[in-house]
């Protein structure tokens, strides 16, 4: 695989559920087509011209080296870091890029500092060898496998997904699913219980819409569908004692939504 250098690494995002986070890799072979907001703006900035490019991931080499100078500089701001917004930790069929994300973890958490893991690809069964003090995540929108070849294609099919997250509850982390960005009816028709009942093991639930793809709009109660099943995943994460997090701009009211 190829490899670039960076001048740094660790920051804190704006994204609404994270503290700070870091991108080891530039690019994500997952290649996913709702489209990927962070492909979109790797290409408006300039650091891929296409889609091809972007699904050749290059690893950032000097990824530790530069850690050990900004742990020390943040380490008292931080109370999680992320891996990783921008790509997949965790790439489907790149051992390389897991073995860097473990060494990654295992750096921060000898700072004492947690981490939160999220991916379309398979969390490894060598996570369990990493401190209780993280928890690992995965993305989860529907069960179809004919959905995820079209709009997710490289990523790892949904029950090895599944599967690899509760060997990591089983071993006693605990866990997360994010259910975003979460299509409607007219893309694909599919029982939102049925996702749950195979998450049911998890302990928090994150909950978004599809936001850049236009057939969205096109269905016309899309925000009535999108606050049901805000008001599902909330009802379903108070009963079982789950924390959980609507991403903002998924449920609005009705008045003010169009
Ligand atoms: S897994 Fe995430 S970063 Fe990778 S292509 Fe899909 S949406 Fe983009």
């Amino acid at each position: 695989m190829e490899y670039i250098e960076r001048k740094s690494l660790l920051y804190k995002t704006g994204v609404e559920y994270g503290d700070f986070t870091l991108n080891h890799v530039q690019g994500c072979s997952h290649g996913c087509l709702y489209p990927c907001y962070a492909y979109m703006m790797a290409r408006r900035f300039g650091r891929v011209k296409n889609i091809n490019e972007w699904m050749d991931p290059k690893l950032v080499s000097n990824a530790i080296e530069l850690l050990e100078k900004e742990i020390p500089k943040f380490k008292d701001k931080i109370t999680s870091v992320h891996l990783c917004f921008t790509t997949a930790p965790f790439m489907y069929g790149y051992q390389e890029i897991c073995d860097k994300s473990i060494e990654i973890i295992n750096l921060l958490n000898s700072n004492d500092i947690p981490c939160t893991a999220l991916t379309k690809g398979i969390l490894p069964k060598s996570l369990d060898t990493t401190s209780k003090i993280n928890s690992h995540g995965i993305t989860l929108i529907s069960l179809d496998e004919n959905y995820r070849k079209k709009f997710e294609p490289n990523s790892a099919p949904y029950t090895e997904r599944i599967n690899s997250l509760k060997y990591l509850h089983n071993k006693g982390y605990k866990t997360w699913v994010s259910i975003e960005p979460y299509p409607t009816p007219n893309i694909i028709e599919q029982d939102f219980s049925k996702i749950l009942e195979q998450i049911s093991f998890v302990d928090k639930i994150i909950f978004g819409r599809l936001n850049y793809y236009k057939k969205v709009r096109e269905y016309k109660e899309y925000q009535e569908f999108y606050n049901n099943l805000s008001d599902i995943v909330v009802d379903y994460c108070i009963k079982n004692s789950k924390e959980y997090h609507i991403k903002n701009g998924t449920y609005k009211e009705i008045a003010t939504a169009k």
